[in-house]
C-alpha cells in the first residue's frame, strides 16, 4: 500500500527546489531557449550539490544487519518529486544541471569501486543511438575491439543530451555483432581521448538550454578497464545481459515522465492565473453540468496531471521497495508524454495571444513538451512494452 503523505523533510526538500526552480531557472529560461547552444554558467552553482557516488566496498560495512522496513520515500520518490519542482522551473536547465547526465545513473549502478574512483566525479553524459539506431537499441553497430589492453571504438552517435558540456560519455558498442544483443556492452570515454570527436551540435524545437551532440569514433582507444560491466559475451543470442541493462530504463523513465509533469504543471499554472485575473475564477463546487467549456478544459487537464503524477510516484515507490516496476514505469511515460504535450498546447489554446507570444513562456512549455514522449523510448515504444506486458508476449511475437 503506497502513503502518500510526504514526510515533513521530503515536504522541506521540495519547496527548497521550488524556490530554486523559481529564483535560478525561471529568470534565465527564456535566455537560453534563444541563446542556444551557450553555456548557461549560472548553472555552475549547482555543482556543490552533487553527492559523490558511494564506492561499493563503503556499501558492505555499514549494511543493516535486519532487513529494513519498506521506506515510504526512497531516493526513486524523492528523485522524480525534485525533477518535477526543477522542471516547472525548466527542463532544458534541468537537464544542464553540471554533473548529473544520464551516464552518472549508468556508472553509479554498476562501476567497480576502482572506476568510481576515476569516473565518479565526472559529468557524464549516455550515448546510444545511432543514425539507423533509435528505438530498437539492439541493433546498434558501433564496435569496440579488444586490442591488448586497449579497446578500439569505431561508428557515430547522435542526439545525446548534455554531449558537449559532459566530461565523459557513457557510450554503448557491440563486441561481437554475431551475437546480437549479448554482444552489446557500455564504456566510458573521456572526453578529450584521441579519435573521439563532436562532430556538432543540434539546432531543436525545445528544450534548447540544453546541449545535443553527434560524435564520431575512429579508431578510439580506451583502456580495457573502461568497460562497464564484464566483457564476457555469456551466450550468444541470449537477451539476459541485454535486458539487464534496459532495466537501467526501469529507473529513470518515471523521471523523464516527471519532467512532463514539471512542464505541464507549469503551464497549468500560468492559465490558472491568467484565467483568475480576467475574472474566471474556478469554483470547484459548481456542478458539472454548469461549467463553461473553458472549465471543463481546465478541469480535465487538471485530472490527467493528477494521474500522470500519481503514476510517476507509483513506479518510483516501486523502485525504492524492490518491486519490478517495468510495466508502470512505461505507463507513466506513456501517459506524462502524451499529457505534458496535450496539455501545454491547450494551455497555449486557451491563453489566446498570451499563448502564442514569446513575451510569456507557455510556447516555450508547449515545445519543451514534446521530449518527455521521444527520448528514453518513445509514447509508441512504452505502449508496446505496456501490451507485451499485458498480453504475457515477448519482444520477437509483439514487434
Ligand atoms: C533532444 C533529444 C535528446 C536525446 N538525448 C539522447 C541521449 O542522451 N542519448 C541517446 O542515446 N539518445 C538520445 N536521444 C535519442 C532518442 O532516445 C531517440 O530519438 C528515440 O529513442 C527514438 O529514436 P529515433 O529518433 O531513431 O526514432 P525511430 O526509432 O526511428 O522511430 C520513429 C517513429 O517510429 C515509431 N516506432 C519505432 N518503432 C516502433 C514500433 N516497433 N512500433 C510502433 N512505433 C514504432 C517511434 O515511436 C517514432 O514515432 C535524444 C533525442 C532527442 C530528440
Amino acid at each position: 500500500m503506497i502513503n502518500l503523505e510526504l514526510p515533513e523533510e521530503i515536504k522541506t526538500d521540495r519547496a527548497n527546489l521550488h524556490q530554486l526552480a523559481k529564483d535560478l531557472f525561471r529568470p534565465i529560461a527564456r535566455k537560453y531557449d534563444e541563446g542556444e547552444h551557450e553555456n548557461p554558467t549560472e548553472m555552475e552553482v549547482l555543482r556543490q550539490f552533487n553527492v559523490p557516488p558511494r564506492k561499493k566496498s563503503d556499501k558492505k560495512e555499514d549494511k543493516p544487519k535486519k532487513k529494513p522496513p519498506k521506506p515510504e520515500v526512497g531516493p526513486s520518490l524523492q528523485a522524480v518529486i525534485r525533477i518535477e519542482e526543477l522542471c516547472w522551473g525548466d527542463c532544458g536547465l534541468t537537464l544542464s544541471w553540471p554533473g548529473r547526465g544520464l551516464g552518472n545513473a549508468a556508472i553509479n549502478a554498476v562501476a567497480t569501486d576502482e572506476q568510481l574512483e576515476r569516473f565518479g566525479g565526472k559529468w557524464a553524459a549516455m550515448a546510444i543511438t545511432e543514425p539507423e539506431s533509435g528505438s530498437d537499441t539492439g541493433s546498434i553497430s558501433t564496435t569496440a575491439e579488444l586490442d591488448g589492453d586497449e579497446w578500439v571504438l569505431n561508428g557515430e552517435k547522435i542526439f545525446v543530451t548534455a554531449g558537449d558540456r559532459c566530461e565523459a560519455v557513457v557510450v554503448w558498442a557491440t563486441i561481437d555483432k554475431d551475437a546480437g544483443k549479448a554482444g552489446i556492452k557500455s564504456f566510458v570515454v573521456e572526453k578529450g581521448t584521441p579519435g573521439f570527436k563532436l562532430d556538432h551540435l543540434e539546432h531543436k524545437l525545445g528544450i534548447r538550454a540544453s546541449d545535443t551532440a553527434a560524435f564520431v569514433f575512429n579508431n578510439c582507444r580506451i583502456p580495457k578497464d573502461n568497460i562497464l560491466g564484464s566483457a564476457e559475451v555469456k551466450e550468444k543470442k541470449s537477451t539476459a545481459g541485454f535486458k539487464g541493462v534496459m532495466k537501467t530504463f526501469d529507473n529513470t523513465r518515471p523521471s523523464v515522465a516527471a519532467q512532463g509533469v514539471g512542464i505541464a504543471r507549469a503551464a497549468l499554472e500560468f492559465t490558472k492565473e491568467q484565467m483568475e485575473e480576467s475574472g474566471a475564477k474556478l469554483d470547484y463546487g459548481k456542478s458539472p453540468n454548469n461549467l463553461s467549456s473553458q472549465e471543463k478544459d481546465y478541469y480535465m487537464m487538471e485530472a490527467h496531471l493528477e494521474a500522470s503524477r500519481l503514476l510517476v510516484w507509483k513506479a518510483a515507490w516501486m523502485a525504492d521497495n524492490g518491486e519490478r516496476n517495468s510495466l508502470e514505469a512505461s505507463m507513466s511515460k506513456a501517459k506524462a508524454g502524451r499529457y505534458a504535450t496535450l496539455i501545454t498546447q491547450k494551455c497555449c489554446e486557451l491563453l489566446g495571444p498570451l499563448g502564442w507570444s514569446k513575451k510569456h513562456l507557455p510556447e516555450k512549455w508547449m515545445r519543451d513538451s514534446k521530449i518527455v514522449d521521444i527520448y528514453e523510448g518513445t509514447g509508441q515504444i512504452q505502449h508496446l512494452i505496456v501490451a507485451r506486458q499485458f498480453l504475457g508476449l515477448n519482444s520477437s511475437q509483439l514487434k
